[in-house]
């Protein structure tokens, strides 16, 4: 071509070529893009498919929010998840997660059956433009791991055969009572209860009978206790009571005293009877310990030492306030035993006529050699076994043996002469108690006269209509009743006049002052006097020295007893002293 042989030609065609390359590459370039979009079109159609079929098929419910919280989206496990309920919480979550982007959280979903749904919840603030203009929601059903983790927690806290709480968990609840009982200076209690004859039942009638009255042992329990209180199971034969509100040591005590006897009521499995009874140990928090583990371990000790005191009792944990608490359980359980096995005696002291120095009647006196500890005084053991209702058996066991003695004196020719009888204010109060003096009196034949009642002031000064009807109702039986301890109880003289009393009886402290202090003698004029106006005879007790008695015999007091004239006696001393001195006198006279 002509075009490119002139001058300039090869320019030309090279720039032709040029611009024919550069428009070729253009093409290339734009089908390359153009390709590549369309590759990425694809990928990203197929991509998005993919995120709808996993968004309607998932496990999960999931659901897009708009910013008024309307769900615009959401998948068949959502629809099915999220009852009206569920719609609840957008109010609570989606403001948390607009603030911070992000909201995780529990919804529990309760079903018409009782139980409920629990699911995890997760709330994402989607933003396309720095606010927030949508949410991202997502639920997933935790209710089976829930309910797996319930029951390893149950079964970690509990014992497996009663179902009650085990040892870790009365930690736990001991350590809360603690933590509450501290800061109002109360006190809490841990009380470990211990089944007697389980080994030997689990021996000889086998597991099975062993397993089923341990869980009825557990019932029991909780059906002694009150609802606040805690019945654990420690293994074995142990079970662990704790008490997280105790008003004191008293209420301890009750609480142990009502188990005691509740486990000793026969169990029954299957066919059989099973007698368990139990022995408790208590431990008192803070007096005892102020953990757990210090409170179990003394309680234990407790409980060791309830076994050895013959089971089937309770024992405080020994040191300081409880150590008393103890000995007067020991004084009870070796008393109650005294009394079933003759350890008791009664001793006669003389009470003669201040003018003439005659014998005029015996008071009975109760007595107690224990076999470890002597003599015990009946000033310490008549008021535990007034706490104990033991006074009921152990008084009638006083007025029976004063009564059979004075029959048996009255046949050895000791005439006239009456015996007195302590009676408590427990026994007073007691309605069978006319019934068993009228029983004594005729068992033993003794002639009414011959018996004499003494009541304490104190006694007659409280709840006066009933007291006097008992009072005249034993009168009536032709016995004698007098006042004891007169001068210390305040009894109202209008009371007096009313009663079918016979006899005052001056109280031995005002007879200690004697002669020297006015005062006292003062009193023991104001008594004879009172006695005189009222028809009553006026005896001292407590009489030591001769100058007590010359000054009694001036106030115009008629008779004495104490240690110038006699201690209290055995039966044989008084016999051979008083007893057999009187018949010869009156035989001589005769
Ligand atoms: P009480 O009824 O005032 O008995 C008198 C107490 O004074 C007796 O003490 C007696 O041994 C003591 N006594 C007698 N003469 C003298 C004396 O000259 N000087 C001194 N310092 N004491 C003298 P006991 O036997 O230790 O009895 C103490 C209390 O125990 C009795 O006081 C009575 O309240 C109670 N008690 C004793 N036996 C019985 C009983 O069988 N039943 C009941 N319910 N209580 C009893
Ligand atoms: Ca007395
Ligand atoms: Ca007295």
């Amino acid at each position: 071509m002509a075009v490119f042989d002139g001058p300039g030609g090869k320019e030309l065609l090279d720039a032709l070529l040029l611009t024919a390359y550069l428009v070729a590459a253009g093409y290339l370039a734009l089908f390359v893009v153009l390709y590549h979009l369309h590759v990425k079109r694809r990928e990203a159609e197929a991509g998005l498919r993919l995120v709808d079929a996993a968004f309607r098929s998932s496990v999960q419910g999931m659901a897009i929010l708009d910013a008024a919280g309307s769900v615009v989206r959401s998948n068949g496990a959502f629809a099915r998840m999220a009852r009206e309920h569920v719609q609840g919480f957008f109010v609570e979550a989606l403001p948390i997660a607009r603030a911070k982007g992000y909201w995780e959280g529990e919804l529990a979903a309760p079903r018409t059956s009782g139980e409920e749904d629990v699911y995890l919840a997760t709330v994402s603030a989607v933003r396309v433009q720095g606010e927030a203009d949508s949410y991202a929601l997502s639920l997933a059903d935790i209710t089976e791991r829930r309910r797996a983790e319930q029951r390893i927690r149950h079964i970690a806290h509990h014992d497996l055969l009663t179902d009650l709480p085990n040892r870790a968990c009365l930690a736990e609840h001991a350590a809360e009572a603690m933590a509450r009982a501290r800061p109002d200076g109360r006190r809490a209690g841990l009380m470990l209860v211990d089944l007697d004859r389980f080994k030997h039942i689990n021996d000889s009638l086998g597991h099975a009978v062993g397993d089923e009255l341990l869980r009825r042992a557990a019932r029991r329990l909780i059906a002694t206790l009150r609802p606040a209180d805690v019945v654990g199971r420690q293994g074995g034969d142990e079970f662990v009571v704790l008490l997280p509100e105790l008003a004191d040591a008293q209420a301890a005590e009750r609480v142990a005293a009502k188990v005691v006897a509740a486990m000793r009521q026969p169990f029954v499995v299957g066919a059989r009877e099973l007698l368990a009874s139990c022995s408790i140990g208590i431990a008192l928090f803070p007096d005892n310990g102020e953990d757990f583990d210090t409170l179990m371990r003394n309680a234990d000790t407790a409980m060791y030492v309830a076994k050895e005191a013959g089971r089937d009792c309770y024992r405080f944990h020994a040191p300081e306030m409880a150590r008393r608490a103890n000995e007067r359980l020991d004084l009870e359980a070796d008393l109650r035993h005294a009394l079933q096995s003759s350890g008791l005696m009664v001793a006669m002291q003389p009470q003669v006529a201040l003018a003439t120095g005659v014998l005029c009647g015996m008071e009975a006196l109760v007595r107690w050699a224990h076999p470890q500890r002597g003599a015990i005084s009946p000033v310490q053991f008549i008021p535990v076994a007034e706490d104990s209702g033991l006074i009921l058996a152990l008084g009638e066991w006083v007025l029976r043996e004063a009564c059979r003695q004075r029959a048996e004196w009255l046949q050895a020719g000791l005439r006239d002469v009456p015996v007195a009888v302590n009676v408590s204010a427990v026994q007073f109060r007691d309605p069978g108690f006319p019934g068993a003096v009228k029983r004594a009196l005729a068992d033993f034949a003794l002639p009414p006269a011959l018996l004499e009642l003494e009541v304490t002031e104190s006694v007659i000064m409280a709840g006066f209509e009933q007291v006097k009807l008992t009072l005249e109702e034993l009168g009536r039986l032709g016995l004698h009743l007098s006042i004891d301890d007169f001068g210390t109880g305040y009894s109202s003289l209008s009371y007096l006049k009313r009663l079918p009393v016979e006899k005052l009886k001056i109280d031995r402290s005002f007879v200690i002052e004697l002669p020297a202090d006015g005062e006292s003698k003062a009193i023991v004029e104001a008594v004879v006097g009172l006695a005189r106006g009222l028809g009553m005879r006026v005896i001292a007790e407590g009489v030591e020295t001769a100058g007590q008695a010359d000054c009694l015999r001036q106030c115009g007091c008629d008779e004495a007893q104490g240690f110038l004239y006699s201690k209290p006696l055995s039966a044989p001393d008084f016999a051979a002293r008083y007893v057999k001195a009187w018949s010869s006198s009156k035989a001589a006279a005769a």
